[in-house]
């Protein structure tokens, strides 16, 4: 995908701030981020959502590496939030599969705010 932004990171063609790579994922800091600790996983192909005939091994690369992620940002032990934003009513922006790694602070036990 030529002209799809997370793509175009997994190429190198913008820069990011990356924090793991392997042959199936890369692992970044969010451009905007909305918590101390804000990374996003993705796969190296292009899959647009979860519903995007995704490999089992490709969901496994990507949640293996969420672990990882916290370890390396040192929320393993404190604690961190996993999401994938889903589709229109889900908010996704980036038509990229993805997964946040959100922590490094103390989070509320609510996850869903809606649109009035
Ligand atoms: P979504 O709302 O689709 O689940 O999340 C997309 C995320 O990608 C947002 O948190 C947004 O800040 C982040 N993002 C969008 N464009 C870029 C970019 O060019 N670089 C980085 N590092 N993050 C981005
Ligand atoms: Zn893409």
């Amino acid at each position: 995908m030529s002209s799809c932004v997370f793509c175009m990171i997994a190429r190198d063609e913008i820069p990011a701030k990356r924090v793991l790579e392997n042959d199936a994922v890369i692992a970044f800091d969010d451009i905007a981020p909305q918590a101390p600790v804000h990374v996003l996983i993705i796969p190296r192909e292009h899959h647009a959502d979860l519903g995007d005939h995704v490999p089992a091994e490709t969901l496994r690369a990507l949640f293996e590496a969420v672990p990882e992620v916290a370890a390396i940002k040192g929320v393993e032990e404190s604690g961190y939030r996993v999401i994938v934003n889903n589709g229109r009513d889900a908010n996704q922006t980036v038509a990229h599969l993805h997964v946040h790694v959100i922590g490094g602070k103390a989070m509320s036990h609510g996850m869903v705010a809606f649109e009035e």
